[in-house]
């Protein structure tokens, strides 16, 4: 290859990373906006070349609340929601979902519980 074409291939291959990257950063971000303050910083992850392999937002999971249910279930509703706020929700956007939902579900039952306790 001679200079140009070399050059031409380089401009080429970066904006191939470019569109990546973004692509990336856009599933990323459509999770931490969906999630608020629960998402932490987005993070990119490369290969040793540079390139853009893969990105994750770390939200946090709800837990199991017996006293406030109504506090897990809204919490487990924001990380669902935020799971499945891209597009392209991945392999592990789907299980993040249904571990919150198994959550939820859990809250559930208590908060139905707690009200027939306050009728009994
Ligand atoms: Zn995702």
């Amino acid at each position: 290859m001679d200079c140009k074409t070399i050059s031409m291939f380089r401009s080429m291959q970066q904006q191939a990373i470019r569109q990546q990257y973004n692509e990336i950063y856009a599933h990323e971000l459509a999770h931490k906006n969906a999630a608020g303050s629960l998402a932490g910083p987005i993070v990119i992850e490369k290969d040793a070349n540079g390139i853009p392999t893969g990105g994750h937002v770390s939200i946090q999971m709800p837990t199991l609340d017996k006293e406030h249910p109504e506090k897990t279930i809204e919490h487990a509703d924001v990380v669902i929601k935020s799971a499945m706020a891209p597009s392209d929700p991945s392999d592990q956007d789907y299980k993040v979902a249904s571990q919150a939902k198994a959550i939820k579900f859990q809250a559930e039952r208590i908060q139905k519980q707690h009200k027939l306790d306050y009728y009994a």
